[in-house]
């Protein structure tokens, strides 16, 4: 029992540890991270739910014909099909819902969403989750772009076999030149800019990149969700982690939440999401929580830093207290260019970019 001259104390524990609205995000292009926890953020102050303030934040980037990495406009896989995965986790109802290769809506957040509120399971699939949707209402569409469809046969093309023949070439026997005057013939029309960045799509690994956005209201509600488009140019069907609950998002509402992007298959080697978060239980503040994540995953290649180096992966986490943290692999600055962010936007309504935490630098 608490003694009279311990009650002030207390109440300004409590008062002090009342948790302050914070919206998180990944830092997607064209502003995606800012302008989803901006509106994430709105909502919650509205008096929105916590995860459809979250769900509203994303769709922006899913909507965005723009970026490649979710919904509408997202890189096809090999069959040039546009094949989107989504988790949520709701956190005062603790519940949860997923989607995975999902075609023809551009929002499969929402589709999420609806399994988990509409449904006694907790992931749809494939044909059965388009089914699904169309049940609720939503039309099925073609999710290419013209910019994602020339990314896709730019990397046809350049697939090619040990004697640098493509059945996607006339004069099949000339060796591929790889200059942007032979790639304007090959794809008229196109202003050398797109042609350029299709080119770099098409040679780099597989373009990783997925939005994954953290909610935390004045009430200590927190809700989760995460979309994507996953490994541009995969096999049909291939799932990453962010369906997957627990892998590429998890959420307690008693401790927090966290999320992924990036190479699924290393994460869920780790079950990213739900190690951050029992690590913050055990008493991690986000930073070390995501760390320790990435130790995990340095183990899982003995620590070679020459075989990481192939590895784009990044966490993020949000506390209940409202602390919070991203987390980068890898310090990106070393390659030249800006350090990797994240997006977060406070109670103030301040949305901005902010650096992330990383373990391994190039040396
Ligand atoms: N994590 C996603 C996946 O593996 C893709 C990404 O974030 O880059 O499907």
């Amino acid at each position: 029992m608490l003694g009279a001259t311990a009650l002030p104390m207390a109440q300004k524990l409590a008062a002090q540890s009342r948790p302050k609205s914070v919206v998180i995000s990944t830092a997607n292009a064209f502003n995606g991270g800012i302008n989803c926890c901006s509106k994430a953020m709105e909502v919650i102050k509205a008096g929105g739910d916590t995860l459809d303030a979250a769900i509203a934040g994303v769709n922006i980037p899913e909507l965005d014909p723009r970026e490649t990495s979710v919904g509408y406009g997202g890189f096809p896989n090999e069959d040039c099909v546009v094949e989107l995965d989504a988790s949520v986790i709701h956190g005062p109802s603790r519940r949860g819902g997923a989607v995975g290769a999902l075609r023809g809506i551009k929002t499969p957040s929402k589709i999420a969403q609806l399994v988990m509120s509409e449904t006694d399971h907790m992931m749809l699939v494939g044909e059965g989750a388009l089914r699904f949707a169309k049940a609720y209402g939503y039309q099925e569409e073609d999710l290419l772009t013209d910019r994602s469809r020339l990314a896709w046969r730019m990397w046809k093309r350049e697939l090619r076999d040990r004697d640098g023949h493509t059945n996607w070439e006339s004069g099949t026997d000339a060796p591929p030149k790889k200059k942007v005057a032979e790639l304007k013939q090959a794809f008229p029309g196109v202003d050398e800019k797109t042609l350029e960045w299709a080119y770099k799509v098409a040679m780099n690994p597989p373009p990783h990149g997925t939005i994954n956005c953290l909610a935390l209201n004045e009430k200590g509600e927190m809700s989760a969700v995460t979309t994507t488009s996953g490994a541009a140019f995969k096999i049909a069907g291939r799932l990453g982690d962010s369906p997957i609950i627990g892998g590429g998002m998890w959420l307690d509402q008693d401790i927090g939440a966290a999320g992924s992007t990036g190479r699924g298959e290393e994460n869920l080697r780790v079950c990213g999401a739900h190690t951050i978060v029992e690590n913050m239980r055990h008493g991690m503040r986000p930073k070390e929580a995501i760390l320790d994540a990435f130790k995990r995953v340095a183990r899982n290649f003995d620590n070679d830093a020459k075989r990481l180096a192939q590895i784009d992966l990044n966490f993020y986490a949000l506390h209940k207290d409202g602390e919070y943290a991203g987390g980068s692999l890898w310090d990106r600055r070393t390659k030249g260019g800006p350090p990797a962010q994240f997006a977060v936007c406070t109670a103030d309504g301040n949305s901005r970019h902010e650096n992330c935490v990383f373990l391994m630098q190039r040396t």
